[in-house]
């Protein structure tokens, strides 16, 4: 008889945000699914700020208690300078929701995993997706981890691997940048203590972005072309001079020693289609967003919270659902594209820079088209 230890309604590979937040929807309306997550623990990533407006949604997911957590700490507001000399604040206070979250990226990732964890669904941490079958009645994914390989089958597979969109390659789904743009990233440590806010300025070859991190520490992030980043050699010295260039941050953020950068995609990317026969993208899978936005980590969880919905629709015979998912996320994503070129048009104090031409040349050409 067959071995049915393995066969699940629904797989969701990955088990960041977007993930999570579909395994959770998933339980709750009864489904029977698992997560592939391909790291053993959960490791820190990139971005943390979630702004007030995020808040119903986490209300919705039954997580704000774990942004609430003391490990996460209050989001007050911007400073920017962008499209003048001039600094310009943006404080929360007067918002109808209050201030937002600046998390603890590693603990938030630990937390949604915990919360998964404790519906007992199944959880194959430390496994990574090495291949997948479309069949005309079920999903064929194998996933491996050092010792063991496993065949999973499902119904139905949904893609909440960030980026890269495994799942969407494997089932040969091409995801397509709009842009090149490229964040370098490191950490920093400062004399004095820096307020809870984020500091944003443009220079000419793209725009700083600086979050508290810990006491005295702060994550900064030099957004800019991939075809910009000099050599690895030359890399520290290139920022330094970035710094040099800003009007504001170099008057608070002085004598810095860089010592290890990352250097990671950051640009704006979408599949052409969110889903197919038996799949579905969540999150970065499916929508890739300029972290100018600070819209990442809201989205992955909407987006899991919605496509979890039409998965669980879909499953119980609704045919239509997965088409109104993918009309909710088109629509975000248009929303998004416009309010974006609005964002990079208000800045024309460089206009010979290759990194201002470029970026509203391809994000016009793209609503336009
Ligand atoms: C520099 C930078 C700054 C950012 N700043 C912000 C910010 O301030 N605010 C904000 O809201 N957003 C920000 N973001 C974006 C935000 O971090 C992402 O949008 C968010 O992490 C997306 O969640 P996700 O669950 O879709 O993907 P991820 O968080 O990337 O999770 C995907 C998971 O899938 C797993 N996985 C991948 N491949 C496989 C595989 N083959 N098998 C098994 N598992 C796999 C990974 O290990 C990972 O845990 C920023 C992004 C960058 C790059």
């Amino acid at each position: 008889m067959e071995n049915d230890k393995h066969r699940y309604q629904a797989i969701i590979v990955g088990g960041g945000p977007a993930g999570i937040a579909t395994a959770i929807t998933l339980c709750a309306k009864g489904i029977h699914c698992c997560v592939v997550e391909a790291h053993k623990t959960p490791i820190r990533k990139s971005g943390e700020a979630i702004p007030p407006n995020a808040k119903p949604l986490l209300k919705q997911l039954g997580i704000l208690s774990l942004a609430e957590n003391k490990k996460h700490t209050v989001y007050y507001g911007n400073k920017s300078c962008w499209g003048s000399d001039r600094l310009e604040e943006k404080e929360f206070i007067a918002d109808r929701l209050g201030p937002g979250f600046l998390l603890d990226r590693l603990h938030f990732e630990t937390q949604l995993q915990n919360l998964y964890k404790n519906t007992n669904a199944s959880f194959y941490s430390g496994f990574k997706l090495k291949k997948v079958v479309s069949g005309e009645k079920e999903v064929i994914a194998t996933i491996e981890n050092d010792a063991e390989t496993i065949t999973l089958k499902s119904s139905f597979i949904v893609d909440a691997t960030g980026r890269k969109a495994s799942v969407c390659r494997h089932l040969g789904v091409q995801k397509e940048n709009l842009d090149t743009q490229f964040a370098i990233t490191f950490n920093v440590k400062l004399s004095s203590e820096i307020p809870h806010e984020i500091s944003v300025e443009a220079t000419e070859n793209g725009w700083w972005y600086v979050a508290p991190f810990a006491k005295n520490e702060v994550t900064m992030m030099f957004f800019t072309l991939k075809e910009l980043i000099p050599a690895k050699e030359n890399l520290k010295t290139f920022l330094q001079d970035e710094l040099q260039n800003t009007i504001h941050l170099s008057k608070t953020i002085q004598n810095i020693e860089i010592e290890s950068t990352k250097i990671m995609p950051a640009g704006t990317s979408c599949l052409q289609i969110p889903f197919g026969k038996n799949w579905l993208a969540v999150g970065d899978a499916a929508y890739s967003f300029d972290p100018i936005s600070s819209y990442g980590i809201t989205s992955a969880l909407a987006s899991g919270f919605y496509g979890g919905h039409a998965v669980a629709d879909f499953l119980h015979g609704k045919q239509e659902a997965l088409d109104v998912y993918r009309y909710v996320v088109e629509n975000a994503f248009q929303a998004y594209l416009h309010k974006l070129i609005a964002h990079y048009d208000l800045e024309k104090r460089w206009e010979q820079s290759q990194y201002w031409t470029n970026r509203l040349a391809v994000f016009k050409s793209e609503t336009a088209s």
